[in-house]
């Protein structure tokens, strides 16, 4: 996702270096605002494409930042709230942010949210700055998925799978780093009214299994978790957690 700009209003020293890091990693240009009042100015010089605005901030708090930005721009917006911030969630979404992360949270499950924030403005509003092609690939290590094309690349090399594979696959790598159940899966890709045997899940992982990992027996990509259901394994990097 090269060439998009994320704004990170942050006032935690140790969370700010985490996140630059692992934004820029995926890919992000990056820009720091540590309260409500440089968050502003910040907003003004940098044109970002997305914000990543925290609620607790110093001087502005990130609701008052929200409403002055919602009210000149339609840029969107995440709020980040930290535990026990219900109710300022709701406000926060009520004075126009797009979504709202929970701290703690995984880097990629944040990096996802992000996607969908700006796929979803990309389409009501044609933005030059990145491009579709950039929105619709999903990659996590060697594998890499495009979405709109439905197309699997491993090591640049492009493989071919039906749909349901090819959805698994997908949702999979999107929630990498995080246990999804066998319930999740099987509505996710199935839809909730599947009546089919549960054993159809297990058929795809093993089909996947043979397609994208080196050695199907010993799967290195997707982990079955016992009793609960699949993980996709993500390389060791990123933000804590
Ligand atoms: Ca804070």
């Amino acid at each position: 996702m090269n060439g998009i700009r994320v704004l990170v209003v942050e006032d935690e020293v140790s969370f700010i270096e985490a996140l630059q890091v692992g934004l820029e990693r995926e890919g992000f240009t990056v820009e720091i605002a540590k309260d409500g009042s440089e968050a502003l100015i910040a907003f003004e010089k940098f044109n970002p494409d997305l914000i990543l605005l925290d609620l607790m901030l110093p001087k502005i708090s990130g609701i008052d930042v929200c409403r002055q930005i919602r009210s000149r721009s339609d840029v969107p917006i995440i709020m980040v709230t930290a535990k026990g911030e219900e109710i300022d969630t709701v406000v926060g979404l009520e004075v126009g942010a797009d979504d709202y992360v929970s701290k703690p949270y995984r880097l990629k499950e944040l990096v996802a949210r992000m996607r969908t924030v700006i796929r979803r403005a990309e389409k009501s509003n044609r933005n030059p700055n990145f491009t579709e092609e950039q929105l619709s690939t999903i990659s996590v290590g060697d594998v890499e998925v495009h979405v709109e094309r439905y197309e699997v690349k491993i090591r640049d090399e492009i493989i071919s799978m039906p749909l349901k594979e090819f959805q698994l696959l997908a949702f999979l790598m999107e929630n990498a780093g995080i246990v999804l159940t066998r319930d999740t899966l099987i509505d996710r890709v199935w839809g909730m009214d599947y009546v089919g045997d549960t054993k159809t899940l297990d058929v795809h992982i093993k089909r996947l299994r043979s397609k994208i990992e080196e050695e199907p027996t010993k799967p290195e990509k997707i982990l079955t978790v016992r009793g609960v259901g699949y993980r996709y394994n993500k390389p060791k990097s990123g933000v804590a957690n």
